[in-house]
């Protein structure tokens, strides 16, 4: 199973990666949205109820209610 990505990654403070979208900064990221999660997140894939793969952070698993700055919709 891939390791969990922290947010004190260096690469996940870079995009503003939080664990948990309710706690992004709106001041830091005007353009975050609450709804806005991995989840619905084109560049996810789902491994879980609660984390899966992200194409940006490749080799980690990204929490089903994070959210970062390259967030992009589904298509
Ligand atoms: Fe989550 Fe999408 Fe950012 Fe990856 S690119 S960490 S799936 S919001």
């Amino acid at each position: 199973e891939l390791p969990e990505l922290t947010e004190t990654d260096p690469m996940a403070i870079g995009l503003g990666y939080k664990k948990d979208t309710a706690t992004v900064d709106a001041a830091k990221q005007p353009k975050h949205k609450p709804e806005q999660n991995c989840a619905n997140c084109a560049l996810y894939t789902s491994k879980s109820d609660t984390a899966g793969a992200c194409a940006i952070f490749a080799g980690k698993q990204v929490s089903a209610i994070g959210w970062c700055s390259v967030w992009a919709p589904k298509a």
